[in-house]
């Protein structure tokens, strides 16, 4: 977890201490092959430590995370937040940590298609993602983060 040693160390210990824990070698990798900035990186982890804080607070099972679960924590408690600090709470960094999100997630999910298909690979080839856009998770009833995003910003803002 080299990326999360450059985290602070209460940001880190949120997300090592959190149902997330088992997740993030492989979602650190997958944004080590993303290629972005380290600061970049931190940002995502910054914000995705927060949100693992939270869902930490109110012993929240990552088996029933859902898309009001996103909701709740950017509509009722990002308002409100009073977590120690060092916390990012800005809506745009979150929403891109939620998509990054979203894109690990769909990228195992393929992987695992393509597994059941006894087709070699890691993830991601252009192949996969015409055989299964994400409109096809979409279908299916995946939620995503950054819809839920979306959504709350709609709902906050009183657009909906
Ligand atoms: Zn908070």
């Amino acid at each position: 977890m080299k990326s999360i040693i450059t985290l602070h160390a209460t940001p880190n210990a949120w997300l090592t201490n959190s149902v997330l824990a088992p997740h993030l070698d492989a979602f650190i990798a997958y944004l080590q092959r993303g290629r972005y900035a380290a600061e970049t990186t931190g940002g995502y982890l910054n914000g995705i430590a927060h949100f693992a804080y939270w869902i930490t607070q109110i012993n929240l099972p990552l088996q029933v995370l859902d898309e009001r679960t996103v909701e709740q924590f950017l509509s009722d408690h990002l308002p409100r937040c009073d977590c120690p600090r060092p916390v990012s709470r800005a809506y745009r960094d979150l929403h891109a940590a939620f998509e990054r999100i979203d894109g690990f997630v769909r990228r195992r999910l393929r992987a695992m298609l393509r597994k059941q298909k006894h087709r070699p690979g890691q993830g991601r080839c252009p192949h996969d993602h015409k055989q299964w856009p994400n409109a096809f998770f979409a279908d299916l009833g995946l939620f995503t983060m950054s819809k839920a995003h979306r959504s709350a910003c709609q709902s906050r803002c009183g657009n909906n």
